[in-house]
């Protein structure tokens, strides 16, 4: 590991992910961090190809998300939305109008025929991002949640049901078809550090990892391999991770998290509230840091990150004593 700048790539959903991203791209040099994102919560609306989870990352990144909600842009208007509303179009998806550019230029690139990833570069290139935000894959890849009302996409589920319905079972569809950009592919391998967010493991980390590839590259990289969980105190900080967890058979505690990356991470972070957690994590053969995970405010995800670089780099040190 190069000491000064170690390179890190972090695997990150939406709202979670990109907190910690913050914390990230805020102590990095410009270009040492990448960012692979999700992109099987995208969906079609009113024609415009939405992203909701590469846009959370890239807007956090650039400053401009709506820091209340936690996804969208800041000093959003909708006056769109409103108009498609009274012209009798669905509307339980919030799209904002200056957010609405974003899809616009998004669907006019793909329609052109330029690759989903170049698009991503490319906007997060206007957001001034010095980041790199990467996709799993160029290719269609969507999550689907089987309820006792039927399959569901991601967002029908997440925005128009509000999570409500029962979770029956979950599926990636595309998977099988789905080829890992080779930006991904060398995010991982050429990593020194690779990093889980506290994201939901499901559907937003599995479903970069269920690319053909990218999880055996993760698995194969002799990076240090850390993740984050997502859980405070037994329970998600927000959205459905826990029902979610319970649904797939893994339990809504630590542990769980620690099976979900199974032979995938040397390190886990967990929070005070769970302290109790890090002796049986332990006993797994996880290296493990107990500090506050909870990130409000900018100053925390800024000391998060630093905590975590600095566990990883103890880590990496740890094995090269050991060698
Ligand atoms: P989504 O795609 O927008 O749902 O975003 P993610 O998958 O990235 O994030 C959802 C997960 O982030 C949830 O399971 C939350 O528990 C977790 N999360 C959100 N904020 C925090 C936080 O401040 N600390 C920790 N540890 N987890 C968080």
């Amino acid at each position: 590991m190069s000491s000064l700048y170690p390179r890190i790539t972090l695997l990150a959903g939406g709202v979670g992910g990109a907190k910690l991203a913050l914390g990230l791209a805020t102590i990095c040099e410009p270009g040492q961090l990448s960012i692979i994102g999700n992109v099987a919560d995208d969906q079609e609306f009113h024609g415009l190809w939405v992203s909701p989870d590469i846009d959370t990352l890239t807007y956090t990144l650039a400053g401009q998300i709506d820091t209340e909600k936690g996804w969208g842009l800041a000093d959003e208007s909708n006056r769109v939305l409103d108009n498609l509303k009274r012209l009798g179009c669905d509307s339980w998806m919030y799209l904002g109008d200056r957010d609405l550019a974003t899809h616009i230029l998004r669907t006019q690139l793909r329609q052109q025929g330029v690759r989903p990833s170049i698009i991503a570069q490319r906007i997060a290139e206007s957001f001034r991002v010095h980041s790199n935000i990467i996709l799993p894959t160029d290719d269609r890849l969507q999550t689907r949640i089987r309820t006792p009302q039927g399959w569901l996409s991601f967002q029908e589920y997440f925005v128009r049901e509000q999570c409500q319905p029962e979770i029956l079972e979950i599926q990636l569809e595309g998977r099988e078809r789905a080829k890992a950009t080779p930006e991904a592919l060398a995010a991982i391998r050429e990593a020194d550090i690779l990093i889980i967010a506290p994201s939901n493991p499901i559907v937003s980390i599995g479903p970069i990892l269920a690319v053909p590839g990218l999880g055996q590259a993760f698995a194969l990289s002799n990076a240090v391999k850390v993740a984050v969980s997502p859980l405070i105190g037994g329970a998600a900080v927000k959205g459905p991770a826990a029902h979610m967890l319970r649904a797939c058979g893994y339990s809504c505690t630590n542990l769980g998290i620690a099976d979900c990356y199974t032979d995938l991470i040397d390190g886990m972070v967990i929070d005070h509230q769970d302290q109790s957690e890090a002796e049986a994590l332990k006993q797994l053969g996880l290296n493990v840091m107990v500090t506050q995970t909870l990130m409000q405010h900018t100053a925390e995800k800024v000391r998060l990150a630093r905590e975590l670089l600095r566990f990883a780099q103890d880590q990496a040190t740890a094995e090269k004593l050991a060698c």
